[in-house]
């Protein structure tokens, strides 16, 4: 009997984080017949007089939004970090009850003033403005913090505690964790191959063409050949060493907008449903990071921005992965969605992402985007429509070129 990565357990190294992942193929053929997830309410109206992030709006505490028209960004009213708490650390007995104050800020950021937008369903320019708000926002609190995380979680599923466009920025004195293990293994990998890591392996994935989901000449989204999450992706710079968001020029700024935009129009896509995700930059850690534990400089040899994008959803718009049990107390196990045959997970994965309506196309579709975001077919409202069975509406769709 021969080796098949798309039906035989395995285990795959996580170049990034020096983790082994276990691969388990056949797994994704288990019945379902645990929780199902309410489907997600069709549109969101283009104001909500209750939303907080709103143009105009009042938040709780008492403070009030700008009437913005592009994106605005606040001091989140509930900031998990904060910049004035005074230092303090102790070990208690044997080092056994250790704890320390960390420092920090934490920022949202509203992408559009459009209750009704995600990332997905903005135009390429709206998402570049975004791109550009994170360069902006990383390079200010990088000058005073040793990490800034640039993230959006999207979804009821994934916590979002709001539909609005937005996204946040938390940054801290210190490394967390999982940015420590890749800080290790990146600046290991440049020590002894002279090439950053990711560099390294863009070019691999880009030469092999199996992981390859979404592509243009500045940067590709790949399913990671450790992937974890069912449909998770890894966008990275396709031509060039780029250390740190702030690092981007125009050209891959609107690259790097067109990319996002095509890979979350096709999430969008593949269920039928906005699709929830957890995303999130890496880049090389600050100046200020030199006094953050277990850094000695900025790292900017080994380092290469990439972004992380950790969807959820298993195997429909209602049936989502669980992180318990083995992966809780053993080690991480991938569940990669399969479709029939053969082939080895990954490229299911990227099968399915790529052409995700090429065999069915909706018949009942509202609002149609080509990759571009230019054309809108219709604009009928959601409430208009007839649900396929009872289901999950069909809010996305996208035209293959
Ligand atoms: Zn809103
Ligand atoms: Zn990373």
């Amino acid at each position: 009997m021969n080796f098949d990565p798309g039906e035989h357990p395995h285990q795959r190294f996580n170049a990034l984080t020096g983790e082994w992942v276990l691969v388990s193929p056949h797994r994704s053929k288990r019945p379902w017949q645990g929780r199902r997830e309410a489907p997600t309410s069709g549109d969101a109206p283009t104001y909500d007089p209750a939303c907080y992030l709103c143009p105009g709006n009042e938040r709780a505490g008492g403070a009030v939004n700008p009437p913005y028209d592009e994106t605005f960004v606040f001091v989140n009213d509930f900031a998990a970090l904060k910049p004035d708490v005074p230092p303090h650390s102790e070990d208690g007995p044997n080092a056994l009850l250790r704890q320390e104050t960390v420092q920090g800020e934490c920022r949202v950021i509203c992408y559009s003033p459009r209750h009704d937008r995600t990332l997905a369903r903005m135009q390429p320019a709206e998402i570049e403005r975004t791109v550009r708000l994170w360069q902006d926002q990383a390079r200010d609190l990088g000058e005073r913090w040793a990490w800034v995380q640039v993230f959006e979680n999207r979804g009821e599923m994934m916590g979002a505690s709001n539909p609005h466009p937005h996204g946040q920025i938390w940054s801290l004195d210190r490394m967390p964790a999982e940015v420590v293990k890749e800080d290790r293994r990146q600046r290991a990998f440049v020590q002894s191959h002279g090439e950053p890591l990711l560099v390294v392996y863009a070019e691999l994935e880009r030469q092999r063409r199996e992981r390859v989901v979404v592509e243009n000449d500045h940067w590709l989204a790949i399913v990671p050949f450790w992937a974890v999450w069912p449909f998770e992706t890894l966008i990275v710079p396709a031509a060039r060493h780029i250390p740190r968001l702030t690092d981007l020029d125009g050209a891959e700024r609107a690259a790097l907008a067109a990319l996002l935009k095509a890979l979350l129009v096709r999430y969008d896509n593949l269920f039928e449903t906005s699709f929830p995700y957890s995303m999130g930059w890496h880049g090389a850690p600050f100046p200020g990071a030199e006094h953050a534990v277990g850094v000695q400089d900025g790292g900017e040899h080994g380092w290469q921005v990439h972004a992380h994008v950790y969807p959820p959803l298993l195997r429909s718009a209602t049936v989502r992965k669980f992180m318990v049990g083995f992966e809780m107390l053993g080690r991480a196990a991938a569940r990669p969605h399969r479709r029939a045959g053969c082939r080895a997970p990954e490229v299911a994965v990227g099968d399915a992402l790529h052409r995700p309506l090429s065999r069915r196309q909706p018949r009942n579709v509202s609002v149609a985007v080509d990759v571009s975001g230019a054309r809108i077919r219709s604009e009928q409202p959601l409430a208009a429509r007839h649900p396929r069975h009872d289901t999950v509406p069909r809010p996305y769709a996208y035209d293959p070129p």
